[in-house]
């Protein structure tokens, strides 16, 4: 990670840049933003030029020793501290024992989110925990402080998410953080700041990192949008967090991200919320018409499945767990007298997008038919 894989944000990296060249360094500092600001990368990128060797004016030099270690994040003057999962297989929990998994997914996505990495734990995380920073985190940093640097003039402490060091851990790290050994610096990484303790934060100089704009979004997905994948749809669906964008892109699974906007139009629709719906519409209407074909077949196969419940096939095989959840709530609302209806205005609409109809009209009208549809009562009670 370089500042120059990081879009925009000149003013902020101009400022760490130059608090490294006039040799002002804090030795504890507090990046902090929103999920999917650039506070990983960037203060991964402020470390490697810390310790390049050959430092240029606007990024580290890519080649020097301590550069190549950057690469794979494998710098052994840079320790990552991030949230972990106790298992029945260690004795104590500290991040080290995760670290070539950390170094993976980070180089991977540097946008990761809390919940994503979590989910690297699969199956060793049995009982569903969310992650925490442990008291023995904190004893293996000390310890580490005692040491001398190995080789590079400043040693860094990266701790992601320290909101989430439970309170032992952080009051022991109190007095390090204060009065660290000389050439020992420590970066915290925090989406929620307001949660760490008091006498923590008030030890660390604070950097605010911004969301990107939507320019500087696009920026990552340039590529992306020439194989018509459509950026707007998820720069909206996901307000603008780029480590989500990625992973929908990553995990192919962009009819999750049709889930939720699926899922709330219905409910939408039901309500007759015309102000609501008319948002709705107006976000749908900026996609594309490629990206709102797939939006409508992907919510005839969301009713096709409702139908089945009702009628033949409960197995629900063929949804995520997500969608089962709410293709089960929603079944009752679609049934002998209306389903076919509904999916005559869905395939009508589909057509009509295909011949360059206009879309807002389309998905507005569509929306209040669905919602009429929606009303119609069952004939008979449901024998279940
Ligand atoms: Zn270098």
């Amino acid at each position: 990670m370089y500042f120059t894989d990081i879009p925009g944000l000149e003013e902020t990296k101009n400022k760490l840049r130059k608090s490294i060249v006039e040799n002002k360094i804090a030795h504890a500092q507090l990046f902090y933003g929103k999920e999917g600001c650039a506070k990983l990368p960037l203060s991964i990128a402020y470390a490697r030029y810390l310790n390049c060797e050959k430092r240029e004016k606007t990024d580290s030099c890519g080649h020097c020793m301590s550069c190549l270690k950057y690469d794979k994040l494998s710098h052994p003057d840079l320790h990552f501290v991030f949230p972990t999962v106790k298992k029945s297989s260690t004795k104590i929990s500290i991040s080290d024992n995760d670290v070539l998994r950390w170094r993976e997914e980070v180089t991977a996505n540097p946008y990761i989110t809390i919940e994503e990495w979590i989910e690297t734990y699969g199956s060793e995380n049995k009982t569903g925990k969310k992650g925490m920073i442990y008291k023995d985190e904190a004893v293996s940093i000390v310890e580490k402080t005692r040491l001398k640097n190995y080789e590079s003039k400043y040693r860094v402490f990266l701790i992601w998410l320290p909101e989430l060091m439970n309170l032992d851990a952080s009051n022991k790290l109190l007095k390090i953080i204060e009065e660290p050994p000389s050439g020992t610096v420590f970066l915290f990484v925090s989406k929620q700041p307001e949660e760490l303790i008091a006498t923590v934060s008030s030890r660390l100089q604070k950097i605010k990192i911004r969301n990107f704009y939507l320019e500087e979004i696009k920026w990552f997905f340039k590529d992306y949008e020439k194989k018509e994948l459509n950026i707007n749809y998820l720069v909206n669906l996901t307000k603008g967090n780029v480590g989500k964008i990625k992973k929908i892109i990553n995990d192919k699974t962009e009819h999750l991200a049709f889930f939720d906007s699926f899922s709330s139009w219905m409910r939408l629709a039901y309500k007759m919320n015309v102000l609501d719906l008319t948002n709705w519409v107006n976000s749908i209407a900026q996609t594309g018409r490629n990206n709102q074909k797939l939006f409508l077949e992907y919510a005839i196969k969301m009713i096709r499945e409702c139908v089945l419940v009702n009628f033949t096939d409960p197995s629900l095989a063929r949804v995520s767990e997500k969608e089962k959840q709410f293709v089960l709530n929603f079944s009752p609302f679609v049934h002998e007298k209306n389903s076919i209806s509904i999916f005559e205005e869905l395939e009508g609409a589909y057509k009509s997008i295909g011949r360059n109809a206009n879309p807002k009209i389309i998905f507005f009208d569509l929306s209040l038919k669905i919602g009429k549809c929606l009303k119609v009562k069952r004939k008979f009670a449901q024998n279940k």
